[in-house]
């Protein structure tokens, strides 16, 4: 192997690895817990910021550490505390007695989105 060769796959290298941080980075920055009550928009929360939301006078959810998780519920079965946090894009807490739904929506992310149409990057 030249020398010219071995620089420029470390070039490649330091690049892709650049991408992948700068990327992981925007990801959780890029965060938001959208609350649904009965498929009506609640609001919409970042999840950098540390806070506590109360849901109607029915169900209330915790933002910490970049996480949600429902804290607490008047729902019979409590499956929704049960769920326990989530962080990830597309994850999901259904309160369905209550109507109630979380849901983690990360605008940079890959994949159909109608929620995020100026992100697109050709
Ligand atoms: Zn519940």
């Amino acid at each position: 192997m030249k020398k010219a060769d071995f620089i420029f796959l470390l070039a490649a290298a330091a690049i892709c690895l650049v991408l992948f941080f700068a990327r992981s980075q925007l990801r959780t920055q890029g965060s938001f817990a959208v609350v649904e009550v009965d498929g009506e928009l609640y609001g919409r929360y970042d999840l950098r910021k540390e806070q506590e939301i109360g849901i109607g006078d029915t169900n209330r959810i915790c933002i910490e550490d970049g996480t949600v998780r429902m804290i607490e519920a008047d729902c019979p079965d409590h499956l929704c505390i049960h769920q326990g946090r989530i962080s990830s894009r597309g994850e999901m807490i259904v309160c369905l007695p209550n109507r109630v739904s979380v849901q983690i929506d990360a605008p940079d992310a890959d994949g159909p989105d109608e929620n995020a149409p100026d992100l697109i990057v050709g």
